[in-house]
């Protein structure tokens, strides 16, 4: 049975300094997890800078799809993995270019290290042989040093590993290495995306959904727990609370003035995401609000909506427009989800003319006269908690 090799190139971490051996050893735990769960059975050998899988064929998807998730790696390629001889470095040399030729590619070229001193060429001389074989084997493929359409990489370490250009990695810092955030998250588009983001800056995750039964339908509840678990996906797994909010939202409608009413829900939903923090050990809050993208996000009703939270607040996104936020959602697989149409509660009672700079104090005295906290204890004691994404055999729900 034949046996593949990939090659992980960790990117960012290599700048961490002292702090290098905490995150290698967070990813690899991370990696381990993903594995375990996605391919049982493959190995992983660590190396400075680099780790290694090896799988067997039939396992191979299920490496690539771990690869294509794990959070915290520059890149990664399927590798050839070869005895040190000149002999065996250069059949596979003439391999990958044979990779590059079938993709279309004319130009190439080879870089090499060579770890490993005792290997009879040195980093010179194997790109030298390298390109030569190459372009003896296909001629339409030319050596080019500047701006090569390909690139295959030779090293010389305990084997000779030699491999082709290989994919873009996720990039960021392992999920685990910077605390814990609650997401606030809706059926949207958006903020999945800040979730994924700040998965991406190494924080573990947990999620809330206010929901508003029965003016929220079951699909819109179904949508966003498949949102979590994709996001769950990157985040090495989230709970979910599913928090009902009809009561609260019916208390608001009954007893403001209809413009306020988005932002005195935004300011119930910090008020309970706060509350639920003491139980998921979260050191913030984290929205998928963009500055002035609709009404209850200019930047006096952000100020209002905040002053109701007990922790900060991150928004990964104030400052990106939506095309852009788009793509974010389509690169992390959340669109197509985020697109079904069922709507979350907010939609459902939003004024048709919104407040646009409300004051913290007037929000203050608006929010006070709703008494609300009877009503917010008991949503909170009565949420429904869910394992979304976890990779753990088991309990793992594959988004
Ligand atoms: P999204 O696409 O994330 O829904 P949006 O642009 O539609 O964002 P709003 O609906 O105004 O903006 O919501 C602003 C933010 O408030 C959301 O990004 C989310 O973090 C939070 N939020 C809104 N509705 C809910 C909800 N039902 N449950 C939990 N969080 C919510
Ligand atoms: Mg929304």
């Amino acid at each position: 049975m034949s046996e593949r090799t990939y090659l992980i190139k960790l990117g960012e971490l290599t700048l961490k300094g002292g702090n290098l051996e905490s995150f290698e050893h967070i990813l690899r735990r991370n990696l381990v997890t993903m594995l375990r769960a996605r391919s049982p059975g493959s190995r992983i050998e660590t190396r400075p800078g680099r780790f290694y899988i090896r799988c067997e064929e039939e396992a191979a998807a299920g490496v690539e799809e771990v690869l294509s998730r794990l959070i915290g790696i520059s890149g990664w390629a399927r590798a050839e993995r070869r005895e040190k001889t000149v002999d065996a470095v250069l059949a596979a040399c003439v391999e990958e270019g044979k990779a590059l030729w079938e993709a279309g590619c004319t130009s190439f070229k080879v870089i090499a290290r060579r770890a490993d001193k005792s290997f009879p060429l040195n980093s010179h001389e194997i790109c030298c042989a390298g390109g030569d074989a190459i372009s003896g084997a296909f001629p339409e493929l030319r050596v080019q040093v500047k701006n090569p359409q390909g690139i295959i990489s030779v090293e010389i370490r305990e084997k000779a590993y030699i491999f082709g250009p290989g994919k873009k990695g996720r990039r960021g810092l392992p999920v685990g290495s910077a605390g814990r955030g609650l997401l606030l998250l809706s059926g949207g588009i958006d903020s999945p995306v800040a979730g994924c983001l700040m998965a991406g800056r190494g924080m573990g995750l947990d999620a809330v959904y206010f929901h508003t039964p029965p003016y929220t339908s079951q699909e819109a509840l179904d949508k966003t727990i498949r949102l979590a678990e994709i996001i769950g996906s990157y985040a090495m797994g989230i709970h979910l609370y599913i928090v009902n909010f009809t009561a609260v939202q019916k208390r608001i409608a009954e007893k403001s003035p209809a413009e306020w009413t988005t932002v005195l829900l935004r300011m119930a939903m910090m008020d309970a995401a706060s509350s639920i923090t003491r139980r998921t050990r979260a050191k913030c809050l984290i929205t998928g609000e963009s500055l002035s993208q609709v009404a209850s996000q200019t930047i006096e009703n952000l100020t209002c909506t905040e002053s109701r939270a007990r922790l900060p607040v991150l928004r990964p996104l104030i400052g990106i427009d939506k095309e852009a936020i788009t793509s974010l959602a389509k690169d992390f697989g959340t669109y197509e989800t985020s697109i079904l149409p069922f709507a979350d509660c907010c939609v459902l009672f939003s004024p048709v003319h919104p407040v646009l700079r409300g004051t913290v104090n007037e929000a203050a005295a608006l929010y006070e006269r709703l008494e609300l906290s009877g009503l917010l204890y008991e949503a909170l004691t009565t949420a429904e908690i869910r394992r979304c994404g976890y990779y753990e055999q088991g309990l793992s729900s594959r988004p």
